[in-house]
């Protein structure tokens, strides 16, 4: 525990005598660690690719504009960065505007088949080029949950890239639903890397990644499970995981059934 002294006179007492007051200020020094550390790590992940742009815009004035070759791969690398700091503002402003109770949801009662079918529509050529088998279990359950619709696809399609961005190929994702007591459980499936455990309950903080460099490569910000986290708990639900590594993870969203 820290402790913040102050010792002084007691106000308004005729006699002079001490006062000491013991404030337990462990939660605001956490709470302030925190602050900075998310401080410190936008300020790395904004300046890292600024950084390579400003290297290679200044390679190609140098002399590589004249090689076509170099040209386009500098190019290259200017337009993956841009892609990376533009996905990273975005999400930083999406969990701002989350955890601000900014974001204005429209709230809905929705079917948790249609949700889910949609969202396998629009990933299933994504799994494919990388040779992953993405599949619904049928469910006999015909589930409802009350949420905003374009918050449940942010869920559930983050929830379904990492899956298939964790997974190697030949492997496979796979995502079911069911109804218990009273609660829709939403489960997301892979057969991939698996989080080793002492990881698990971290990987929901803000730019927490198991292993960066291989995050970044898959173009991640590290800022997806936070914003799913958040989500969840706005439409008053929670979210599990569970992994074994090398065998792979299963991400359970539990909501209240509408
Ligand atoms: P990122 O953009 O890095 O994927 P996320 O917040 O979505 O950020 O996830 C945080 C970290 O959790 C990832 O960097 C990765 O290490 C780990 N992770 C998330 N989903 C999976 C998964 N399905 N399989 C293995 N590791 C995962």
């Amino acid at each position: 525990k820290i402790v913040a002294l102050r010792a002084g006179r007691l106000p308004g007492t005729p006699c002079p005598g001490v006062a000491i007051v013991l404030h337990d200020v462990t939660e605001l020094r956490r709470l302030e660690r925190l602050r900075n550390e998310f401080v410190s790590n936008v300020h790395h992940e904004l300046k890292t690719p600024l950084a390579v742009i400003s290297a290679c815009v200044e390679t190609i004035l140098d002399g590589a504009k004249d090689n076509p070759n170099d040209l386009e791969r500098f190019l290259q690398r200017v337009s993956d960065q841009t892609d990376r700091l533009s996905n990273l503002i975005g999400d930083l402003l999406r969990l701002a505007r989350i955890e601000s109770g900014l974001d204005v949801f429209d709230m809905a009662k929705l079917d948790v088949a249609k949700l889910v079918e949609d969202c396998v529509r629009e990933h299933s050529e994504v799994a494919s080029a990388k040779d992953v088998r993405l599949e619904i279990i049928p469910s006999v359950d015909a589930v409802r949950v009350e949420v905003d619709r374009e918050g449940m696809r942010t869920i559930l399609d983050n929830l379904v890239d990492n899956a298939i961005n964790y997974t190697p190929c030949g492997g496979r994702v796979w995502l079911r639903w069911l109804s218990e007591n009273g609660e829709a459980h939403i489960e997301v499936r892979d057969s991939g890397i698996g989080i080793p455990e002492e990881h698990l309950a971290r990987v929901f903080e803000r730019f927490h990644r198991v292993d960066a460099a291989r995050s970044r490569a898959a173009g991640g910000t590290g800022l997806g499970l936070a914003i799913v986290k958040h989500l969840v708990q706005v439409f008053r639900g929670r979210i599990e995981v569970a992994s074994v590594v090398d065998e792979g993870s299963t991400f359970t969203v539990h909501l209240p059934q509408a």
